[in-house]
């Protein structure tokens, strides 16, 4: 990565083999050396004709979900570099491993979910190198960051932002301005910045960052992905990298995880709620079925609020995660002086 931000000077943008001089906007290839193989990950370099942030923007870290993906290759296509002011990468898979092969969250390589090992390990399996490489190449000394994922193909999920705070103001304040921007209602905060997920490795090393989560089932409708373009475009409004166009961002209503259940069982699942819907307490929201016996394992919410995610699937193993449960923020808490008693590892 070789790039200029000083303020009074605008110089090209380049990655591997591509190189974008200021005005213009190059795609092609960047190969990244994984150990036992190499793959080929699509990028759009847009190199502003006038200096201002650099922005990331990765679609595809997970496969099967395709919003991204095509939101991604459809704002490389529309931004004109001559109107941006600084840079913004867009990388339109970012995990070609499990984007092409299985379209699952997990490489059908190695069988890791790359959004659990970020900042990545360049020693250590294909995806684990595969995270240091969108880390180290992308992310690492972006001004800000954005991942576009949806729920899986077999998850049902509630449009969100997710975003996690740091206790640094400045980076802290970026990411909420990103996440209101996007013109998503619902904004989700995590407890803390630990964690394998991109952003939150982002957010550590003081890259503002946020997740933005459309569409489910291996989804692809044009108006939820004409909407995130829009949202995109927003975002980068919001950062300087677009003319404002004058308009403020929505109210969005801030909330809190509460909760995640996870089968402890293998069966086949069948759910008594859908992504949206309220929840509480105790109550029954599922039923495992053994398929050897017919025995019935019956599956509480561990906690009220609304479910953000659930698993589609009818089938499922010890470990696959069923339900993810948010409550609303307490009124009149900032964003950053947030705490929640505790955080599912299943969002991302
Ligand atoms: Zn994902």
């Amino acid at each position: 990565m070789t790039t200029t931000k000083d303020a009074d000077q605008v110089g090209p943008l380049a990655l591997g083999p591509l190189r974008a001089e200021p005005g213009t906007t190059v795609r092609g290839i960047v190969p990244a050396d994984l150990g036992t193989l190499t793959v080929d990950v699509p990028l759009a370099l847009v190199a502003g004709a006038r200096p201002g942030p650099r922005v990331v923007i990765t679609g595809g870290v997970h496969g099967g979900e395709f919003t991204g993906v095509d939101a991604a290759h459809r704002l490389a296509a529309l931004l004109d570099a001559e109107e941006v002011r600084g840079q913004v990468l867009i990388c339109i898979v970012a995990n070609p491993l499990a984007a092409y092969r299985g379209r699952l969250n997990v490489s059908s390589i190695d069988g890791v979910n790359i959004n659990r090992v970020f900042p990545g390990d360049p020693q250590g399996s294909p995806t684990e190198r595969m995270a240091a490489w969108i880390f180290a190449q992308l992310i690492a000394g972006a001004d800000a960051y954005l991942d576009l994922h949806s729920g899986g193909i077999d998850q049902t999920l509630r449009h969100f932002v997710g975003v996690r705070l740091t206790g640094e103001a400045d980076v802290d304040a970026t990411t909420v301005a990103m996440a209101r921007a996007v013109g998503i209602e619902d904004v989700i905060f995590g407890q803390n910045a630990e964690g394998g997920n991109s952003h939150a490795a982002a957010v550590r090393q003081g890259v503002p960052a946020i997740l933005v989560e459309t569409s489910q089932l291996g989804e692809r409708d044009p108006a939820v992905i004409g909407g995130l373009v829009d949202g995109l475009k927003a975002v980068l409004r919001r950062l300087g990298v677009l003319e404002s166009d004058g308009s403020e961002p929505a109210a969005v209503r801030e909330w809190v995880w509460s909760g995640e259940v996870a089968s402890d069982v293998t069966g086949l699942w069948y759910p008594e709620f859908t992504a949206g819907d309220d929840v509480t307490v105790g109550q029954i929201i599922g039923r495992i079925v053994d398929p050897a016996d017919g025995r019935e394992h019956v599956v509480h919410a561990p906690a009220s609020g609304n479910v953000f995610y659930g698993m589609r699937g009818l089938t499922v193993v010890p470990g696959t995660e069923l339900a993810a449960i948010a409550s609303a923020a307490v009124p009149g808490r900032t964003a950053e002086s947030l705490q929640t008693p505790s955080e599912p590892e299943v969002l991302s």
